[in-house]
């Protein structure tokens, strides 16, 4: 390659660059309508990373296994399902506020289920394809811990159902 066809080549991929950053396409925007989009920060802009040993050290075992391994929880096993007082539903592992009390309903299943988060960029969402069926995760969006999946089958005003683990949550009284 002589010096002129790599400056040219190099000039094309700027310009590439450019164009795709101009007219990429929206692509998280379809996932849900109110989870946090890719270019969206924080609350705050507050991160919290940490490796599996250390949150092995912070957290309780079945916390452990719902927000770093992505389990679940048994249907009705939370002490979060029958509370509705006035308060703030934040994330067990960094404390990111995640749901308003007043955005919660009784779902039926067992798990703490909200029509929306406490803010658009509480949370963020993914594609999971995991046991062969197509769902949207939702994680906190400070420290990227498992919190559930959303569903649209969920009440008004948003017609979602955020369907959480009680054990990835603590409640906080206002
Ligand atoms: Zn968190």
């Amino acid at each position: 390659m002589n010096r002129t066809t790599l400056l040219f080549t190099i000039a094309a991929l700027i310009i590439s660059a450019v164009l795709f950053i101009a007219f990429r396409p929206k692509m998280t925007k379809a996932m849900t309508p109110v989870a946090q989009t890719a270019d969206e920060k924080p609350p705050g802009g507050r991160r919290v990373v940490k490796t599996n040993a250390e949150w092995k050290k912070i957290l309780k075992p079945d916390q452990f296994y719902v927000l770093r391994e992505k389990g679940t929880e048994r249907a009705g096993s939370s002490s979060l399902n029958d509370i509705h007082e006035d308060g703030t539903f934040v994330c067990a592992a960094c404390k990111n506020p995640l749901f308003d009390y007043k955005a919660k309903f009784e779902s039926g299943t067992g798990w703490p289920s909200f029509f929306q988060p406490i803010a658009k960029n509480a949370v963020k969402a993914a594609k999971d394809g995991a046991f062969g069926m197509v769902r949207t995760e939702i994680m906190c969006s400070v420290c990227d811990g498992h919190l559930g999946h959303v569903f649209d089958d969920g009440p008004k005003p948003t017609g979602l159902r955020y369907c959480m683990n009680g054990t990835a949550m603590q409640f906080v009284k206002n």
